[in-house]
């Protein structure tokens, strides 16, 4: 068993930068990698990524982070890092199922930037900027700036919308991202949320802890931990990701008590394989961060050759439950096209059910049998069973 390194890649391509500016984050923000020019002074381009560069800039805008960037791995053409934020020609195709909002979202907006889906919580989208643009976003139609849509957040009528649906305890911040506004700006937001009795729980998704572990300051922190109960769900999909810097950001925030998820998203050569996702789940949970959903990647435009086989996400899930620790082990999930939500999908663990006994299999294969209770249960209330 290797041990699981978490480097530092600083400053890799930024030689000469002060460690002030480098972990200054409006730095960070500032020094971003958005064009072909500064791609082809670090990169070797092969013809489909330059030609997703000029070709995809009017759908989802290029932007990486100096930090996030010396993740790139410059002799390694199908580097895991590149192939989450260097376009490709790709992206400009469609295939028959893409969508533009493949979540249906925009259908499910009482008011601009609010999401209530489910019965008890809502998604908040607060801003349409990011500190680096994943090419498989889901939300590709509203961020970034350069699509056919725009977001257009209205906080006011948002607040109202929220005073006035007691049934909703639990607000999720996403957006973009809400890290990238100011402390001010974000404790605003926090507070008047925290000003609605109702509203219990508050979290934050966030990829700013994995693409701008700078921003996640003391300040922020000791800020932050005025609104509890506030958790976050951080992105990260290949256990390079997890450096040094990413997992002091990450440690800070659980140090003033934030419980911290992670999403990934399977993404073919990426994280396609059970070595990968085991390496990341664990090297997550020495950072203090439970692995909380693997997403089968949603039918976004120009994501299909990202995309993967369903049976690929059970495979990594039965490649992980038993084998390892079981806060490791991540939910995989479908969001249901056209907006049914997240399913849960898993591996057969059930080989048999009647009205006696279960029959199931365990992580190593092997059949057991458990009886039911001599009085049968009625059929209707059985389903729980085989989750
Ligand atoms: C993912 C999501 C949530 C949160 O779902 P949980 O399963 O509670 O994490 C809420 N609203 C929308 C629209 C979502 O997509």
């Amino acid at each position: 068993m290797q041990p699981k390194a978490f480097l530092s890649h600083a400053p890799g391509y930024w030689p000469g930068i002060s460690p002030e500016k480098w972990n200054d984050w409006k730095w960070q923000l500032k020094n971003r990698v958005t064009t072909l020019a500064q791609l082809e002074q670090h990169l070797r381009l092969s013809p489909e990524e330059r030609s997703g560069v000029l070709l995809s800039g009017n759908k989802l805008a290029l932007a990486v982070t100096p930090h996030f960037f010396n993740l790139i791995d410059p002799d390694n053409p199908d580097c895991p890092i590149r192939r989450q934020v260097i376009p490709r020609v790709e992206e400009t195709w469609t295939s028959p199922y893409d969508m533009a909002d493949p979540c249906g979202e925009d259908s499910h907006m009482p008011v601009p930037g609010l999401v209530h889906r489910y019965p008890d919580r809502v998604l908040f989208l607060v801003t349409d900027r990011c500190a680096s643009y994943c090419r498989y976003c889901t939300r590709a139609r509203v961020v970034s700036g350069v699509g056919e849509q725009e977001l257009h957040t209205n906080f006011e009528e948002a607040f109202r919308y929220l005073e006035q649906h007691d049934e909703v305890r639990d607000v999720l911040l996403s957006g973009g991202d809400a890290l990238l506004f100011s402390d001010d700006k974000l404790e605003y937001l926090l507070k008047r949320l925290r000003a609605i009795p109702h509203i219990e729980f508050l979290r934050i998704g966030s990829r700013v802890p994995i693409f701008l572990p700078q921003r996640i300051t003391p300040a922020l922190c000791q800020m932050l931990q005025k609104y509890h109960p506030l958790w976050m769900s951080v992105h990260a999909n290949h256990p390079r990701e997890l450096t040094l810097e990413v997992r002091e950001a990450l440690e800070r925030l659980a140090n003033h008590g934030i419980p911290l998820g992670n999403q990934s998203v399977l993404l073919a050569g990426v994280n396609d394989s059970v070595d990968v996702m085991k390496n990341l789940v664990q090297k997550l949970l020495m950072c203090r961060v439970r692995p909380y959903y693997i997403y089968q990647c949603d039918l976004i435009d120009g994501s299909s050759h990202l995309r993967t086989p369903v049976s690929k996400g059970i495979e990594i899930i039965e490649g992980l439950r038993g084998h390892t620790t079981g806060y490791a082990v991540p939910q995989f999930v479908i969001d249901a096209p056209g907006g049914g939500g997240k399913v849960p999908i898993n591996p057969a663990y059930t080989v048999y059910h009647d009205q006696e006994k279960i029959v199931i299999r365990n992580y190593e294969g092997k059949i057991f049998e458990y009886p039911e209770p001599r009085a049968p249960i009625a059929a209707n209330q059985r389903e729980y069973l085989y989750s």
